[in-house]
């Protein structure tokens, strides 16, 4: 299997680091080969802007969208954004692994996002009629390959529980695994989320480490986040609705887009 890990940290020497080295250790004495974009280290740019399309004529008003459909198909993207295209390509399973800040990624991950995911690439991708809205969610690019996220958080388990004041955690990385995820296609597993980590001690630290190898050897085998695939007949369209009757009584919120039957 080849893994991509995206890695934000502006720090190696720390939990996340720790972290990244006992992903790639376990995975390549698995036999696995695994590539990592330290996004820090390569110093990426972090702003999509003008410069990302250095075909485009400077005297045009920019429209990103646009710009980037017309640099992703004639091959005129920056090279940095097309070595990220190849090695998600390359991919079998792509891993983003990043500390939670300010309940999101932090900004140079977002960057990396905005500016690999071209238009023709992550979106934009397959026929957009009245009967059909892309391949998308569940389709893509993408399809076929395995993501997941790694996320370190100060706050405690409870506080992101149902109840927890600072909501569900599957709430707060939806928008990453069902919008950035999803969408262009992967099968997303659930997130490894290792809370209030910020004064570990030895003993909490080997406690996590012994999870977190569980999750990485078994990243070919975890069952998926049961996502409802877009095109699979489950929504109207063109106004992209669950269809009334489907969800589990009581339901409501993201949960909505979650199948009823995990399994199915
Ligand atoms: P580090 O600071 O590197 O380490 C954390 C602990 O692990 C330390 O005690 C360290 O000694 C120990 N450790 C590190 N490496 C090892 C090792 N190899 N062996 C043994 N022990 C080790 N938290 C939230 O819950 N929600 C938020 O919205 C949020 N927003 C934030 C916004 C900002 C701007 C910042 C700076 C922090 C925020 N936090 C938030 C907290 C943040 O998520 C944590 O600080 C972060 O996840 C810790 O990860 P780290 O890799 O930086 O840890």
């Amino acid at each position: 299997m080849n893994v991509l890990i995206i890695f934000a940290h502006p720090e190696r020497n720390s939990l996340n680091g720790a972290l990244l080295d006992i992903a790639r250790n376990e995975l390549e004495a698995s036999g696995h080969t695994v590539q990592v974009s330290d996004l820090y280290a390569m110093k990426w740019k972090t702003d999509i802007d003008r410069k990302d399309f250095p075909s485009f004529p400077a005297d045009e008003r920019l429209k990103v969208a646009s710009a980037s459909a017309e640099s992703f198909s004639s091959h005129t993207l920056t090279p940095d954004v097309e070595a990220e295209q190849k090695k998600l390509l390359w991919a079998d399973t792509v891993i983003l692994q990043f500390p939670l800040w300010w309940f999101s990624m932090p900004a140079i991950l977002k960057g990396w996002v905005d500016r690999v995911y071209s238009c023709g690439f992550t979106y934009g991708v397959g026929e957009h009629s009245d009967k059909r809205w892309g391949d998308r969610y569940g389709e893509g690019t993408m399809a076929g390959k395995r993501a997941m996220l790694i996320v370190t958080a100060g706050g405690w388990p409870e506080h992101y529980s149902s109840r927890g004041i600072n909501g569900p955690i599957d709430d707060i990385l939806f928008p990453i695994t069902h919008g950035i995820l999803f969408y262009p296609g992967f099968t997303v597993l659930p997130s490894f989320v290792a809370y209030r980590v910020d004064r570990l001690n030895e003993q909490e630290f080997s406690i996590l480490s012994d999870k977190f190898k569980e999750r990485i050897q078994t990243l070919a085998t975890t069952s998926p986040i049961p996502y409802r695939n877009q095109n699979d007949g489950d929504y109207t369209i063109p106004t992209m609705l669950l269809k009334s009757g489907l969800e589990k009584a009581g339901t409501s919120g993201f949960e909505l887009h979650l199948k009823a039957e995990p399994h199915l």
